[in-house]
């Protein structure tokens, strides 16, 4: 087996000289002091196993020393996706040569690998990754495709991030390949990557997959599906092709010769992450049933092609160039996640595939939702976005009480600094020119932004100081319910919860209440588990936590269901017995219900709006 693939990467050097002759040229040019000729070759001789197999060869540039010994690192997260995943945790079978002569090799942590290279200018090593998770961040190979990020199999060598390498793979038989790589010309499933950044932000899709094209401005795009789903091939594909044509035209340029959206239809599946040139893809096979399955969908595409130029390009501080052996840490994630989920719906809207009333919908449950996260008290959005690593990426039963979501609120604050911008300028200026500014001052000036940054950017374009704004609300945990109305007005719309607006005190009016709890329930089986306790309300304060099994409200057995019904028949002020089994033991708390109102929060047109907050609110969901 080893011997076999010896064979084979003899044929592959071969048929690589050429190439790396070129691709050394190419570096020398650019001036790159490190360049060697880095090659791999991924094959996947058993699928079954759910092992690939690297081999990597190196070859030493003229005119540089060949080292003694050598590190190869192994990322141990990939960018897009917050979390020290430890990749290397699935590496074994690790081998190195030299024309045929065994070199040593020893770890010296938990992802390098250091190999005696004593000198020699050419050497290789093997080794296989055990991938059998599929996610749009991690790798998945078996009998029916096989899906990867470079990021989770290839390691370089260090200090040679920037250098360029050449990736061959064989597919198993009858499979095709996707990847946003460019192919090497006259080499069969070859590709180039540039620099390791680009290597790793290329993930590979082979199969049988299904593959739908469309242009946009002359340039290529093409959906590749892998697994069954009930979706219509040519509504999917419009649908894309509008919100690609929607994010370019706000964009005005393409920065890319061809894009691939790697789509996986499974039975649970759900997500994204982006990269330069393509997008992973997750979406339930049997999501494409109705209008508002489509829209779930269309607001995914939407999110991770945004991402091409919102942290792709237009990047925070800490994200690019990356440190891949360790955490990165950034303030500006709500900006990078949050934005860019505010533009995934507002851009679906804004080309046609989602009505304003859907659209005002979403965004009132929004707010409500994170006004019933008591972990809004204790954490900014700055803050959420710099903890992503320990906080986001790691959820627990009290999380609902420690942090926020940078998506949600980012996506908040998106909002309420677009309508900020356009109520400051009579809609001549919006969010739109905060990203296009970002895009020309910073990403093709070759700079990343800062906190700092994007303040000052959206204070020029807005024409006025927003530091209360940011100081409040992004790096402070002031309540947006203080400002929602204050923004809305510009567009001629109110935020009210019971036709009480929201932020305004009260009216006086007669307000709908309903008993409150605070316990989220799930049902698991016969069981009816609590999830979370919200800090703050009765469950809380009265005893009740996370992992309590109940098994009875008020001495009689209830269902996740009945539970519900009978909270609801209830007044604010009751008592209820509720009886759980905590660990092993059996016990009953008597609790006072709270109250809440009973009605979700509505944004609603003012009937009296003038022409100006009309056109502004026509500009900003583009009605025309
Ligand atoms: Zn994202």
């Amino acid at each position: 087996m080893i011997n076999m693939r010896r064979t084979l990467y003899l044929i592959v050097v071969q048929l690589f000289l050429s190439v790396l002759v070129t691709s050394s040229a190419t570096l020398s040019q650019t001036g790159n002091p490190n360049s060697s000729g880095i090659s791999f070759t991924v094959s996947m001789s058993k699928p079954w196993t759910h092992l690939l197999e690297v081999e990597m060869s190196i070859k030493v540039a003229a005119g540089l020393n060949a080292l003694n010994e050598t590190d190869l690192v192994m990322p141990v997260w990939t960018p897009g996706s917050y979390l020290i995943r430890e990749f290397e945790r699935h590496v074994q079978d690790f081998a190195a040569d030299a024309n045929g002569r065994a070199l040593d090799w020893t770890k010296i942590n938990k992802n390098i690998w250091r190999v005696k290279t004593n000198g020699v200018r050419a050497w290789h090593v093997v080794y296989r990754v055990y991938a059998n998770e599929l996610s749009v961040r991690t790798s998945e190979l078996n009998s029916d495709h096989a899906f990867w990020n470079n990021a989770a199999l290839l390691m370089y060598p260090e200090g040679q991030i920037g250098a360029s390498s050449i990736l061959r793979i064989v597919p198993a038989s009858g499979w095709k390949i996707a990847t946003g790589l460019p192919p090497v010309v006259g080499e069969k499933n070859t590709f180039r990557a540039e620099n390791f950044d680009i290597l790793y932000d290329s993930p590979v899709e082979v199969s049988n997959f299904k593959e739908f094209d469309f242009q946009v401005r002359g340039v290529p795009h093409r959906i590749v599906i892998d697994g069954e789903g009930n979706y219509d091939p040519v509504r999917l594909r419009n649908e894309v092709q509008k919100i690609v044509a929607a994010e370019v035209s706000m964009f005005g340029e393409i920065p890319y010769h061809d894009y691939t959206f790697i789509l996986h239809l499974r039975s649970n599946t759900g997500g994204g992450l982006e990269h330069l040139n393509s997008t992973a893809l997750g979406f339930r096979r049997f999501g494409f049933l109705n209008d508002e399955g489509y829209r779930r969908f269309d607001s995914l595409v939407a999110h991770e092609f945004f991402h091409l130029w919102n942290v792709k390009r237009i990047r925070p501080d800490a994200l690019g160039p990356f440190d891949y052996t360790k955490e990165n840490y950034t303030r500006s994630l709500w900006v990078a996640e949050g934005i860019t989920e505010y533009y995934a719906n507002v851009i679906t809207r804004r080309a046609g595939l989602t009505s304003d009333t859907a659209y005002l919908e979403h965004f009132a449950q929004q707010i409500q939702d994170l006004q019933e996260m008591p972990g809004r008290h204790e954490i900014s959005a700055e803050e959420a976005s710099f903890d992503a690593w320990i906080k986001l990426y790691r959820p627990d039963e009290n999380s609902v009480n420690s942090q926020i979501s940078y998506y949600d609120k980012g996506e908040l604050l998106g909002m309420l600094l677009d309508l900020q911008i356009r109520t400051r300028t009579n809609n001549v200026k919006s969010l739109d020119d905060v990203m296009r500014s970002l895009y020309t001052e910073f990403y093709q000036k070759g700079r990343n932004y800062t906190p700092e940054d994007f303040q000052r950017v959206c204070e020029l374009i807005a024409g006025a100081n927003l530091e209360q704004f940011f100081s409040r609300y992004v790096r402070g945990r002031d309540e947006l319910t203080l400002i929602y109305n204050q923004v809305f007005i510009g567009a001629g719309l109110r935020l009210q919860q019971a036709g009480i607006e929201i932020g305004m005190g009260s009216s006086g009016s007669v307000v709908p209440q309903k008993a409150f709890l605070g316990a989220d329930v799930e049902q698991t089986a016969d069981r009816l588990m609590i999830t979370h306790v919200r800090a703050g309300t009765p469950a809380y304060e009265q005893g009740l936590n996370a992992n309590d099994q109940i098994v009875a409200l008020d001495g009689m057995r209830i269902t996740k269901e009945t539970f519900a019904q009978r909270i609801a028949e209830k007044k604010p002020g009751d008592v209820i017995h509720v009886t759980v089994f905590r660990f092993d033991d059996l016990r009953t708390f008597d609790i006072r219900l709270g109250m809440h109102i009973d009605a979700p929060y509505r944004i609603v047109p003012m009937p009296n709006a003038s022409e100006e907050q009309q056109r502004i609110y026509r500009g900003w969901l583009g009605i025309s």
